[in-house]
This record gives C-alpha cells, sequence and structure tokens, in this order.
C-alpha cells in the first residue's frame, strides 16, 4: 500500500536540459513533481561533457555558453519547487497498478502516478577506435570531450570526426590551440551546413574526404598522429599534443529493456504523445525516438512539453485518456 503523502504525480528521471525543462513545465501543469539525477550535480551533459561550449541553436539564444544556459533552465526549473534527488541512479522500474509506479534506487524506492524517463544516452561510453596505444593515452593526449578549453592553449590539436560537435569543437579552438587539424573520413560532413560553411572558411586544417586516423604517436603522452586517405592510401605523419575522437557514443540500452520498454533502433520507442509501451510511461530528450528524430536540445524540449501534457491527461484521465 503506497501512502498518498508518497506518491508524486509526475516523476523525471535524468537532470539534463531536457529533464529540466520538464520539471518547468510540471510545475506549470500544477503536477507534484520529483526530479532524479545520478551525479551529485545537474545539467547532463552540457556539465559533464561541454561546459565551456557555445551553443547557437536554442530559441532564443543567439548564443549561450552551455554551462549559462544550465543556470538558466535550472532557474526556470526550480520556480515551482520540485522534489531533487541528486546522486542516485534509477535501477528499476515496475508499474504496480495504474496510476502507480515504483522506481528503485541503492537508496530506496520512489513512487509516482507518471515517469518521464530522460536519462539521454543513458549509460554510454564515447566510441573509440581500435588502435593499440589508444586506451593507454586516455588522459594524456587522448580526450573524447572537453571540459575545458584552458588545457589546450598553445597546443596542436587533431580532432577526429565529421558531426556537429566535431565541427563545434574545431571552431572552438581556433584561437586558443596553435593549432587545429580535423580529419573526417566519411564523404560528407553530418553536421548543420552553415557551421560546415565556418569550418572550412576558418584557419582548421580541414583534411577531407576519406581521411582517418591510423596510428597514435608517443608513449607516455600524444606527440604525433598517422592520418591515411582510405582511397588514395596515402599517409601523412602530424605532430600534435592532443586528439579529440568526436566519433559518437556507444549506448547500453539494456537496463531500459529490463524495464519492459520497447526499444527501437538506439533509443527508447515512443507514439507522438510520448508515451512509451508501459501505461503512465513517457520518454522525452535523447533517449526517445521516433521516425524523424533529431538529437538536440531544443526537440528534446519540445518532447517534454508533450510529455508533461500527456501524462498530466493520463493522471486526470487514467488509461481512457489514452
Ligand atoms: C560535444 C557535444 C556537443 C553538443 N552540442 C550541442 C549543441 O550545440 N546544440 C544542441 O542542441 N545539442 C548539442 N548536443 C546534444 C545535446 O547535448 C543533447 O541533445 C542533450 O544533452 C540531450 O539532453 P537530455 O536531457 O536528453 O540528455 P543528457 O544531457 O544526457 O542528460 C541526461 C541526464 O540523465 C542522467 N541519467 C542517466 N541515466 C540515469 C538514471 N538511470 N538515473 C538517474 N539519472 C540518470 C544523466 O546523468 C544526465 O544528467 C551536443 C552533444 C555533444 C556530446
Amino acid at each position: 500500500m503506497v501512502l498518498q503523502s508518497e506518491l508524486f504525480d509526475i516523476t523525471i528521471i535524468g537532470a539534463g536540459p531536457v529533464g529540466l525543462y520538464a520539471a518547468y513545465y510540471s510545475g506549470l501543469r500544477d503536477c507534484r513533481t520529483k526530479l532524479i539525477e545520478m551525479y551529485p550535480g545537474i545539467g547532463g551533459r552540457l556539465i559533464s561533457m561541454y561546459p565551456e561550449k557555445e551553443i547557437f541553436d536554442v530559441a532564443g539564444h543567439p548564443k549561450i555558453l552551455a554551462a549559462d544556459l544550465v543556470r538558466l533552465l535550472t532557474e526556470q526549473a526550480m520556480q515551482y519547487r520540485p522534489t531533487v534527488v541528486l546522486d542516485e541512479r534509477v535501477t528499476g522500474l515496475r508499474l504496480l497498478q495504474e496510476r502507480v509506479i515504483e522506481l528503485t534506487t541503492p537508496n530506496g524506492l520512489h513512487y509516482t502516478q507518471t515517469v518521464i524517463v530522460s536519462v539521454g544516452c543513458g549509460a554510454f561510453v564515447p566510441r573509440k577506435l581500435d588502435i593499440p596505444n589508444l586506451i593507454d593515452l586516455e588522459g594524456h593526449g587522448i580526450h573524447y570531450f572537453l571540459t575545458s578549453f584552458e588545457a589546450l592553449r598553445g597546443k596542436r590539436v587533431l580532432i577526429v570526426g565529421g558531426g556537429n560537435s566535431a565541427i563545434d569543437w574545431a571552431l572552438s579552438l581556433v584561437g586558443i590551440a596553435a593549432e587545429v587539424t580535423l580529419a573526417h573520413r566519411m564523404y560528407r560532413f553530418h553536421a548543420h551546413e552553415a557551421r560546415v560553411a565556418m569550418l572550412l572558411a576558418s584557419k582548421v586544417r580541414v583534411m577531407f574526404p576519406y581521411y582517418a586516423l591510423k596510428a597514435v604517436l608517443g608513449e607516455d603522452r600524444v606527440t604525433g598522429a598517422v592520418i591515411w586517405n582510405e582511397r588514395s592510401g596515402k599517409e601523412e605523419e602530424i605532430p600534435v599534443d592532443a586528439i579529440i575522437l568526436s566519433i559518437g557514443m556507444l549506448t547500453n540500452l539494456e537496463p531500459f529493456r529490463a524495464w519492459g520498454l520497447n526499444i527501437a533502433g538506439s533509443g527508447i520507442a515512443v507514439a507522438p504523445d510520448m508515451s512509451t509501451n508501459i501505461p503512465g510511461v513517457y520518454a522525452a530528450g535523447d533517449i526517445a525516438t521516433y521516425p524523424g528524430k533529431i538529437l538536440l536540445i531544443t526537440a528534446g524540449s519540445g518532447e517534454a512539453a508533450t510529455a508533461v501534457n500527456s501524462a498530466k491527461e493520463y493522471i486526470l484521465t487514467g488509461d481512457l485518456g489514452r
């Protein structure tokens, strides 16, 4: 028997930008809200991976530092005083009865009528390359993301990848690093066209297309890289002090499958109202997937608002509302 005082209306798992916006919107809809985050701090990847990077594509902000966006999202989210639980990873989700869901964390149980899963990539590891000394040199010149640009001041930096993140790292480091090179092995960039144009017009040396990282040089720390052209077979050794591998993330979706959620491709499958296959459970942000999905903060914020509205409707009407 769950006490009414323990039962929240909406519990949001994950306090990244999407979870924070969901917390705000849930308060706006007069829902008793709980936000659970597995790290001691909030902000998701904006804080853990790129606090100093500028973001250009959030509605209403021509340019904003990731850490500043998190500060504003937090201010907005806290207006309605949600209960915030930090440093607790949600490890289990179980539907006990209609409008009563039990969440498990190492510290105990949480009860809620509805859940919004906004865990980003969940438990993820950066995608790596099969290069023998790569892992040994992690922390000694091999990076997967940057929490501080200052560490690379005056250094020669190689960025591997051709997505938005790779291009953002390259452009952010111009004027800080001594030299910036970007190598991309595909025949086109998977990035916003305007940023690609900026990259090509910048001081960054762009090795593209078909240029891949073949070897990392250095014993105690990175001293260089061998780049090869996969078409011509031609190799070039370039001296570098740091290499940023920006080639994506590997997400472990097994925990969500174990909760009974339907998985499609790289995320939790959702309907247009952001509902999952479990009644009362919704998903939003990078973890939610549907045809046409894009992985952007702005898109995730829209999904969060939809998820909250759907959850509110479900609270008011139960399964009849579905
Ligand atoms: C280098 C880089 C640059 C980017 N630049 C941009 C950009 O310029 N513009 C843009 O729109 N997007 C950008 N993105 C994408 C953007 O960061 C994501 O779309 C956004 O972070 C998704 O937000 P989210 O809240 O869904 O997930 P996240 O930011 O990943 O937050 C998820 C949160 O959930 C927590 N969590 C996970 N599992 C659990 C659990 N079991 N229990 C409790 N908490 C849990 C995590 O700790 C995390 O805090 C970039 C991404 C990267 C990697």
